[in-house]
């Protein structure tokens, strides 16, 4: 039996996609043209925010201040989970050497991007966890100047708890400004900042086609648009928790995709008729996000083998991939195209979006086909160097010169020519 959709969605994230673009185009345009003036007028308009923008000392202090005990111990170990994670991944990239020939030595360095700009998303929720996974990876990295920039909350500034989160991670600056025009002030060098050499983070459709049209001019972690989560069920699964777990990750925005993808057809309509039921229960906007999302952007896939299942996941290649079957370990092995895997009805998304460790800025709209998500390594550069003896170059000089001989670059051959005759006089290279 080929693949069934029990529920197919009418929108996919690529249908506002040109809109947005010009959109954003404009916006961009603009602030480069009018500066720090621009920036601030976008922020008025779309944030409805007056205040001051660089936060200082004592600004950062105050808001610090807000953020209850507990709180601060939940952020606390977040942060120490996030820290040690991107601490393993720094001791996997290492630098080497090898001598190629007798004499002929080439090597790798690894060096930190010296300026990283952090998106901290605040548009619908507060993503404090955001700030935890971008500023502290960007400085295990060892990045020299870390700025982080959220939106402010209409009249007040940041929330209190992202601006906690952003000073303990290590932020440099704090900069409170959303949107496309806070990835345009680190990207510029708006108000003091150092021009970012990297961004980094997650945020709406905006901030991702912000990053995705300045990319080049400066360095992106990837594309991390709008959440999106699949999950994988089998007659094992427990109905109630796989349509939470949905539900939890369409409360992310309108155009969160959710889909399930499962071998037991009952397992797929009890969760089809429990999700609405969950998403009634959501406070506002929550709901209203879980609501279009699920109406607009959700699938439900029953497939006939786990072989099949596991192809049509690598098909959509999700944000955030959950497998709720039996024998995880077979699922390890075998899945190939997702951000984060979270295997077993033990461990789910919410963790790994908060607090376990394992980055939650992770690739979407089908990026995971090529790319994981935010780790040390998007922070650092492998550069690569080589070194050689007069006598070891000139096998390299001579297959240089020939190969550069057929390419039409005589320039190219010449710089190895004049080696030759230099090192080896009087000698005759063909
Ligand atoms: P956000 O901070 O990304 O965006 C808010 C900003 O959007 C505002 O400051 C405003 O300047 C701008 N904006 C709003 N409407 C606009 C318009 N019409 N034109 C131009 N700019 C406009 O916050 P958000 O909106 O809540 O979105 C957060 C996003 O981050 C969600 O889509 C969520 O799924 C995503 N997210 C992704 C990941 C990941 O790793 N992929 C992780 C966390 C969150």
């Amino acid at each position: 039996m080929p693949r069934q959709y029990l529920k197919k969605a009418p929108l996919s994230a690529a249908s506002d996609a040109s809109e947005t673009h010009a959109t954003v185009r404009t916006i961009l345009e603009e602030i480069e043209a009018g500066g720090d003036a621009k920036a601030l007028e976008y922020a008025r308009r779309f944030d409805r925010y007056e205040g001051s923008v660089l936060m200082s000392e004592q600004e950062i202090e105050a808001a610090c201040a807000q953020v209850p005990a507990k709180l601060r111990r939940d952020i606390d170990l977040a942060h120490d989970n996030v820290r040690r994670f991107a601490e393993l991944q720094k001791s996997t990239l290492t630098e080497a050497e090898i001598e190629l020939s007798p004499g002929y030595v080439t090597g790798q360095k690894v060096i930190p991007v010296a300026t990283a700009g952090c998106y901290v998303p605040g548009g619908r929720y507060s993503h404090v966890a955001s700030a935890i996974m971008t500023v502290t990876t960007a400085r295990v990295a060892g990045c020299s100047h870390v700025t982080a920039c959220s939106p402010p909350r209409p009249g007040q500034g940041i929330a209190p708890a992202i601006v906690y989160a952003a000073q303990l991670c290590g932020a440099d600056r704090i900069l409170a400004m959303g949107g496309v025009q806070g990835v345009a002030a680190m990207t510029f060098g708006l108000f003091g900042l150092p021009p970012a050499h990297i961004l980094a983070g997650p945020g709406n459709q905006f901030v991702a086609e912000a990053k995705r049209i300045l990319f080049g001019r400066v360095g992106i972690d990837m594309i991390a648009g709008p959440t999106d989560s699949l999950v994988l069920a089998d007659t094992g699964a427990d109905a109630e928790v796989v349509a939470t777990d949905l539900v939890s990750q369409a409360e992310h925005g309108y155009n969160s995709p959710v889909w399930l993808v499962t071998d037991d057809r009952a397992l797929a309509e009890r969760v089809i008729a429990r999700v609405p039921e969950l998403i009634e229960d959501l406070p506002q906007p929550n709901r209203d996000n879980a609501a279009a999302a699920w109406r607009d952007y959700a699938e439900v896939v029953l497939c006939d083998t786990r072989e099949e299942m596991a192809a049509c996941s690598d098909e959509y290649a999700p944000e955030h991939l959950t497998v709720q079957a039996a024998d995880p370990d077979w699922w390890l092995g075998r899945l190939r195209c997702y951000g984060s895997l979270f295997l077993g009805e033990e461990t789910t998304v919410t963790y790994g979006d908060k607090a376990s460790g394992p980055n939650h800025v992770l690739p979407t709209s089908g990026a995971a086909r090529y790319t994981g998500g935010l780790s040390v390594h998007k922070f650092m550069k492998v550069v690569t160097w080589q070194r050689a003896s007069r006598e070891a170059s000139r096998a390299v000089a001579e297959a240089s010169a020939r190969i550069s001989r057929l390419e039409g670059m005589e320039g190219h051959a010449r710089a190895a020519d004049i080696r030759l005759a230099k090192y080896f006089p009087g000698r005759n290279f063909d």
